[in-house]
């Protein structure tokens, strides 16, 4: 009888079952986990000794949160860099445009926020390319950063982006589950906790490409800056703290570390 035999070997069965969810949950950890090196090189942290971050923004365009986003930061004279959804970028190109003339920087964050780890290889190539397409025939911008959805990647997925001439960019604070809507305080908390020099911060301005409440990561990106201002960090866009890692060393950059002129007005949102 099976059953006989099934309680004759419960012990081995149920400790097989423990072995496994225990290395499928350590394959997944090592997949999504912002700082493994495992897959190939990202960058997560820009080492340097000077007082520089890089506030980064998942996810939209999602108006009228990004919008609220972008005049908060454009009022505030700090630049930021936004991983964009191609299929957001399609539906809110008119945000996008606003982030560019504002002097952020802008990433590809794939076409439907897909979870590129289970997808194919061709696959993985038509979600960045499409997104990389859509966001230049809407800005004129051509980004060399991807950010993978949920930040999985493996041997496959870096190789994907790298050979497309992408740099893979992942992040240092860990993150604060805004998308959650947890109290403005609690999302600063959270982040303000593990700043340090060349920390690269994640926010979410939307909601995975679709349309979703992000009032408290408006909020709390506030709270955020001005804390930061008053430890005395500066502001910068990923491609900015990239420059700066690489001149590491040399003498910071002048005062326009925002061009404010960039912005012809404030009011066409
Ligand atoms: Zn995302």
């Amino acid at each position: 009888m099976i059953a006989d035999r099934l309680k004759k070997y419960w012990r081995q069965i149920a400790a097989l079952v423990i072995a496994l969810a225990v290395l499928i949950a350590l394959v997944w950890y090592v997949v999504e986990n912002p700082v493994s090196q495992l897959f190939g090189p990202t960058v997560t942290q820009v080492p340097l000794h000077q007082k520089y971050v890089a506030l980064t923004f998942d996810d939209g365009p999602n108006p009228p949160y990004t919008n609220e986003i972008v005049d908060y930061l454009h009022a505030a004279r700090v630049p930021a860099t936004f991983f964009v959804v191609g299929m957001a970028v399609a539906r809110h190109p008119e945000v996008l445009r606003l982030e560019v003339a504002d002097g952020n920087a802008i990433g590809n964050h794939s076409w439907s926020h897909a979870h590129m780890v289970l997808e194919t290889r061709a696959h993985m190539r038509r979600q960045i390319a499409q997104t990389a397409d859509e966001i230049q025939a809407v800005s004129g911008v051509r980004t060399s950063l991807f950010r993978p959805p949920y930040g999985a990647r493996d041997f496959a997925v870096i190789g994907v982006a790298r050979s497309l001439g992408y740099q893979v960019i992942m992040w240092s604070v860990p993150l604060p589950r805004d998308w959650q809507n947890p109290p403005p305080q609690v999302i600063a908390a959270r982040v303000l906790g593990h700043v340090g020099d060349g920390s690269i911060i994640v926010l979410h301005d939307g909601n995975r490409g679709l349309p979703g409440d992000r009032s408290s990561t408006v909020a709390a990106t506030k709270l955020i800056v001005t804390a930061l201002r008053r430890e005395g960090f500066r502001f910068v866009t990923v491609p900015q703290l990239l420059q700066l890692g690489y001149r590491q060393g040399a003498a910071p950059p002048g005062p326009a570390e925002y061009d404010t002129t960039a912005r012809p007005g404030t009011d066409h949102r």
